[in-house]
């Protein structure tokens, strides 16, 4: 398994003391295998993947990725992992504004010590981005700016992919595109993809479907 979620509970402090978010969820992913999480705003699905990313920590339960327990480590060890083994894509791309188009496409694999340009060069023409390289992210569309992040990601070679709601600042026609290539892109890298996401289509695309609701998974 490259991942494996055991029984996590986690709660946040509200008015009346704390308020639980997830309240034992269990998910496990295969090499390869794409998954799709649904749930209803404020159900804690960005949470989840703050925890598993290593953003945050659990209030109780376990976390393994790529065979090692993250709960217990140390907050060093924990982001090494994060750098090396997962990768995470976000609605807002989260690009580095004064690096071009090639050196943000570099830069994840560079803190890891994996930088491959051929890799990264493959990425970016798989991602139409291979006239863009020089720009800086301002110029880019949004669509485009995307492409940038995953083809980050990717270059990086995690393990796991964790993406929230990757397209969900992109136009309909945009989204549906780049979601395409995230999936192609991420099954022939063979990495596991966990994926949220509002669409029930974007979800049936993605082979299997999970659901959180009132703090479990359904
Ligand atoms: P989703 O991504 O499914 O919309 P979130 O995981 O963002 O939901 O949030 C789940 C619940 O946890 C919400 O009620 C939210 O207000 C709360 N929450 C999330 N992060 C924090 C935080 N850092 N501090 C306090 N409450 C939080
Ligand atoms: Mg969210």
């Amino acid at each position: 398994m490259v991942l494996t979620v055991q029984n996590v509970m986690k709660s946040f402090p509200g008015a009346d003391g704390d308020v639980p978010v997830l309240r034992g969820v269990s998910l496990s992913l295969e090499r390869g295998e794409t998954l799709a999480l649904t749930g209803e705003s404020g159900s804690g699905k960005s949470t989840l993947l703050h925890l598993i990313g290593g953003l945050d920590k659990v209030d109780d339960g376990s976390i393994t990725v790529a065979g090692r327990e993250i709960t217990s480590m140390n907050d060093r060890d924990r982001s090494a992992l994060r750098r090396t083994e997962v990768g995470v894509i976000f609605q807002q791309f989260n690009l580095i504004p004064s690096l071009t188009v090639e050196a943000n496409i570099a830069f994840q694999a560079r803190l890891g010590g994996a930088f491959d340009a051929d890799h990264a060069a493959r990425l970016s023409r798989a991602l139409g981005l291979g006239d863009h390289l020089s720009k800086y992210p301002e110029a880019l569309s949004g669509g485009q700016q995307q492409r940038v992040a995953i083809a980050r990601t990717l270059t990086a070679r995690p393990k796991l992919v964790l993406a929230d709601e990757p397209t969900g600042n992109l136009d309909e026609a945009t989204a549906s595109e780049v979601l395409g290539q995230m999936l192609r892109l991420v099954r022939e890298t063979g990495a596991a993809l966990l994926m949220v996401t509002h669409s029930q289509s974007v979800a049936r695309r993605m082979g299997r479907h999970v659901h959180l609701s009132q703090g479990h998974v359904v």
